[in-house]
């Protein structure tokens, strides 16, 4: 194929996008303010971030990046296993082992690395991977990359795991892999059930936290501490990059299995350590975790108050008990024009296509910031009313 053809392939590739409601653009962010954006010189209420409790702009966690990067420069320099395994790991670690009640962690550049990581090591070909339909991406690639054997239950389904479960005749080890939050329909997995399942034949559990942590569970511990878990086939798996409002994975358990990762996890190996400043700050957003619960209350409160005065205006949006609320529009370009209509009413709130989401099911992913105020709210769910009108 010469170049003339690659490219008109690309472009081909591009414009069936344009056609279906699917071609993404970046959006451009000029500046953050609490619980706003600017964008196109207008501030806009950011009801699309991950930042959940507001860390982001917290001035203690800002200092802590700062002295770090006076301290230690702006770069890692290397990966961990060289010459970037910064002391400042040590305390993120520990308060992460803390929070998951686990003997120890290791931290990550990215939750997806982390994911990728954990599974293409631990899972190896023979093994057996019962995952569900809605798994995050990262789960996804990590099984792929493992060789292992793949089987998908249905989203949260017990009834269907267990069947796949009853199923195995061979004596391969088996890994039930889910998230803790749905990333794009903010319901928490059944863990007991799962964990009971799990116990009775003879299965681990990986599960990643990334929208749990920091969230759930009277000290932020996520998932497990919502439901009062701890279990040793649990291996915990999470990011850096929602609550705690930064960057990097992790993964937390038994310190036979982090030595094993540091040994064996290419994703791991293979990459260069966090920059200082992001190791530091995350640490202080953790520290602010722990002693803060009151922004975990504010932010449910705001979840909470959305999902009942949407409902009432009439949009499909599911009962739920986490921070993330989706709402159900079906059709990509209507999905896509009354994102636009929210943001000219100054909210932002952009669409959710497949294959984000399966076929059928484009939505807005809404996300309240705890330090949003109950005025802001409010705009919210008037906009929202406004586009109805229209
Ligand atoms: N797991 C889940 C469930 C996620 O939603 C995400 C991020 N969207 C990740 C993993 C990846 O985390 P990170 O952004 O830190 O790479």
């Amino acid at each position: 194929m010469n170049l003339e053809n690659l490219f008109q392939s690309w472009e081909k590739q591009l414009s069936i996008l344009d056609g279906d409601d699917l071609l993404r653009r970046l959006p451009e962010i000029e500046s953050v303010a609490t619980g706003k954006i600017k964008m196109n010189g207008r501030e806009i209420i950011q009801l699309a971030s991950n930042n959940y409790l507001g860390l982001n702009i917290e001035t203690t966690v800002i200092a802590a990046g700062q002295r770090a990067l006076s301290e230690y420069g702006t770069g890692a320099s290397g990966s961990r296993l060289l010459s970037g395994n910064l002391n400042l790991y040590q305390k993120l670690e520990d308060q992460i082992s803390g929070l998951k009640q686990t003997e120890a962690t290791l931290v990550f550049s990215t939750g997806y690395q982390a994911n990728l990581g954990l599974i293409s090591t631990l899972c190896q070909p023979g093994d057996l991977i019962l995952s569900d339909a809605l798994n995050h991406a990262s789960i996804i690639d990590g099984c792929r990359l493992s060789k292992a054997n793949r089987q998908i239950y249905r989203h949260c389904d017990l009834e269907h795991l267990s069947h796949q479960l009853s199923e195995i005749t061979s004596s391969s080890r088996r890994w039930i892999i889910t998230d803790g939050v749905f990333s794009m329909d903010g319901d928490i997995a059944p863990l007991p059930e799962i964990l009971e399942l799990a116990h009775q034949w003879n299965a681990y559990v990986i599960v990643d936290d990334a929208h749990g942590f920091g969230v759930l569970g009277p000290d932020g511990g996520g998932v497990t501490s919502h439901f009062g878990i701890e279990d040793d086939r649990i291996i915990h798996v999470g990011t850096l990059s929602k609550a705690v409002a930064g960057l990097g994975g992790y993964v937390s358990g038994k310190r036979i299995m982090i030595d094993l990762l540091i040994n064996r996890c290419r994703p791991f190996i293979f990459t260069t350590g966090l920059p200082p400043s992001v190791i530091a700050a995350a640490t202080e957003a953790i520290e602010l975790i722990m002693t803060q619960p009151g922004r975990r209350q504010r932010l449910l409160d705001h979840a909470d108050y959305l999902r009942v005065q949407l409902r009432q205006l009439g949009f499909s949006v599911p009962f739920g008990e986490t921070q993330i609320l989706p709402v159900i529009i079906g059709n990509s370009f209507q999905t896509k024009q009354l994102a636009n209509q929210l943001l000219e009413l100054g909210v932002f709130a952009p669409a959710i296509r497949p294959p984000t989401v399966p076929p059928n099911t484009a939505r807005l992913r809404l996300c309240p910031i705890a330090t949003h105020t109950q005025h802001e709210i409010k705009l919210v769910v008037e906009a929202f009313a406004t586009c109805l009108e229209k």
